[in-house]
């Protein structure tokens, strides 16, 4: 029988470097620190650069990077300049995205482009940019992609975006399922409604709180409450095991 691990071992991420995107804000900041405090060395992607140096003074493990992840053929580019600070990145958080939209007959021309720009054309470019190089280098590797309970349903979300997240999810599983044989794992967190710059607003007003009454845990997450799931997906010791997977953390929304 394998040795027993105590946790701290288990989600020891000393020895990984991750790339986060999207991490001048909201849930990519928490990812970026608690990634830090286990060890890794994390490079902190967004576009609002000067937050992303606040980030890394919170932690000598994180450095910032420039990034506009809609900027498609700059991603073999961006992806190799990851790799200046820390070395062969082993990780990758595809967190960056956005929410807009509401009914589909108002939405604008240009819109649904816009949000699969950022949410799926994004995660497809830097997936494939780092399987790339963790493919020549015999990996391990893995890939954290940000879905959502949208992935699964609809309900009152704006449909551009659901329509996105459920591409993020399928992705999950073709990565994982194609570059599984190169010690690739890709696996998916689907949050419910958690409090962020994204959220913020929607979850005060009377439609958000109406919205968490339906929540059966009577309350919005917070980006703390990924901290475990980040861990579990990030670590090889913990979740070797998984790929293809995506893990719902919601409060019990989608059971409602
Ligand atoms: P947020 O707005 O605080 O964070 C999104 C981040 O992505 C921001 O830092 C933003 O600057 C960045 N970003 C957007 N477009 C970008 C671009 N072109 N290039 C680089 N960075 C870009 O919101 P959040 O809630 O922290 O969202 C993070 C992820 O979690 C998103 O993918 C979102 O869809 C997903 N998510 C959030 C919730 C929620 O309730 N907060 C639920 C499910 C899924």
């Amino acid at each position: 029988m394998a040795p027993v691990i105590a946790a701290a071992q288990l989600f020891d991420l000393s020895g990984e470097v991750a790339l986060v995107t999207g991490a001048s804000s909201g849930l990519g900041a928490r990812f970026a620190e608690v990634l830090a405090a286990h060890g890794a060395r994390v490079v902190a992607a967004a576009r609002r650069v000067e937050r992303l140096e606040m980030l890394a003074t919170s932690h000598p493990n994180i450095r910032p990077l420039a990034l506009d992840v809609t900027d498609l053929a700059a991603a073999p580019g961006k992806i190799e300049e990851a790799e200046g600070p820390f070395g062969p990145l082993t990780l990758l958080v595809n967190n960056a995205g956005i929410a807009s939209g509401g009914r589909i007959v108002d939405t604008p021309p240009g819109e649904f482009r816009q949000v699969m720009a950022t949410n799926v054309d994004a995660v497809w470019a830097l997936s494939q940019a780092f399987a790339r190089r963790a493919i020549a280098r015999g990996g391990p590797a893995a890939i954290i992609n940000i879905a959502s309970i949208v992935s699964y349903t609809v309900a009152s979300a704006p449909a551009s975006y659901a329509v996105s997240k459920a591409a993020v999810l399928q992705m999950t599983r073709a990565m994982a399922l194609e570059w599984a044989r190169h010690r690739i794992r890709v696996n998916a967190i689907a949050p419910g409604y958690i409090g962020s710059e994204m959220t913020g607003d929607y979850l005060k007003s009377p439609a958000g709180e109406a919205v968490i009454k339906r929540v059966p845990q009577r309350r919005a997450g917070d980006a703390s409450d990924l901290d475990g799931t980040l861990l579990l997906l990030a670590s090889n010791k913990a979740s070797g095991f998984m790929t293809g997977s995506s893990v719902v953390v919601d409060g019990g929304m989608l059971l409602s």
